[in-house]
């Protein structure tokens, strides 16, 4: 027994050590992404339920890794989290994804909404407003087309220095969206407390919503709940039309996912809009 005991500390330590190897290795190549210029930011446009135009993209991040490919965030983003990372990379995005819609906007004449992501380290920087101030400034966007999907878990962390951020936020004139809502732990309450805009209705609710009563009882409770709070509803990963069909008869206002379109390059996008 002993013996075994050992033997499974040493497999442990081995496997710990590959592990933290692995993620030593990520963390650098992370950093030489950043300072190379590997990452790319993706969209994916936002679909109006009734009139099927696009009427805002979602910025995505990817990683166009020398040796491995286009790498989707699921692979790197827990460890550019946990090192911090994050922050610059964000940022990056942050930029990157307004810069190119106003130039959109500007060709176009129409006023896309850009969507995107904070992490919740993002979202507790002290300096985020000033960030979201500079880039508003820097890119001359209009405020309004600005919209910022911040979880609920990450919304709910501190609600004490939340409450004051999100108004601040508010004041800035850029809208505010709960990103994957009904998956967290959390009440309802804050709803009548946050200046939120927009509620996105979680994949998982979206999945089954033809077939599964209570999925599409939840997806309908959501699409009620926002309608009485007039807040808007997306939902995402709207695969087929036949989800879009309940979703548009729930009263969903907007729609996302890959039965209308998956995330593309910017210059592949640039070709959806209109001009
Ligand atoms: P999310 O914010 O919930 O983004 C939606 C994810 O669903 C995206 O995955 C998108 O490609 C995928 N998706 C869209 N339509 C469909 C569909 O019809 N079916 C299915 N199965 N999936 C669909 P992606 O791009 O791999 O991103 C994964 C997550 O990574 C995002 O989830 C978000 O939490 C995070 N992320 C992405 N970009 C950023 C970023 O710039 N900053 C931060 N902090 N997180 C990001
Ligand atoms: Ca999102
Ligand atoms: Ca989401
Ligand atoms: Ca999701």
């Amino acid at each position: 027994a002993k013996e075994k005991g050992r033997n499974n500390y040493q497999f442990f330590s081995e496997t710990m050590n590959n592990y933290l190897k692995l993620r030593l290795e990520m963390e650098n190549d992370l950093r030489i992404a950043l300072a190379e210029q590997q990452f790319e930011v993706f969209y994916q446009p936002q679909y109006d339920a009734q009139s099927i135009t696009i009427v805002g993209v979602e910025a995505l991040l990817r990683w166009r890794h020398p040796t491995k490919g286009l790498l989707t965030p699921d692979v790197f983003i827990e460890v550019a989290e946990s090192t911090g990372l994050i922050l610059s990379i964000g940022n990056w995005v942050l930029m990157q994804a307004c810069l190119q819609v106003r130039e959109w906007q500007k060709t176009s004449g129409c006023a896309y909404r850009i969507a995107v992501n904070l992490s919740a380290s993002q979202f507790t920087q002290s300096y985020l407003l000033d960030t979201i101030k500079n880039t508003l400034d820097v890119t001359d966007l209009p405020p309004e087309t600005l919209e910022l999907e911040i979880t609920e878990t990450a919304m709910l962390k501190d609600t004490a220095e939340t409450i004051p951020l999100l108004f601040s936020l508010k004041k800035l004139g850029v809208r505010l969206a709960i990103d994957d809502f009904g998956t967290g732990y959390s009440s309802l309450s804050y709803l009548k407390n946050f200046p939120i805009d927009t509620l996105k209705i979680d994949r998982s609710f979206v999945e089954e919503i033809v077939s599964n009563t209570k999925d599409c009882a939840i997806a309908q409770t959501i699409v009620q709940l926002a309608d009485n709070l007039q807040l808007c509803t997306i939902a995402e990963g709207v695969e087929t039309s036949e989800q879009a069909e309940v979703l548009r008869k729930l009263g969903c206002a907007e729609f996302q996912g890959f039965f209308f379109s998956h995330p593309m390059p910017a210059q592949q996008l640039r070709l959806l809009l209109d001009h």
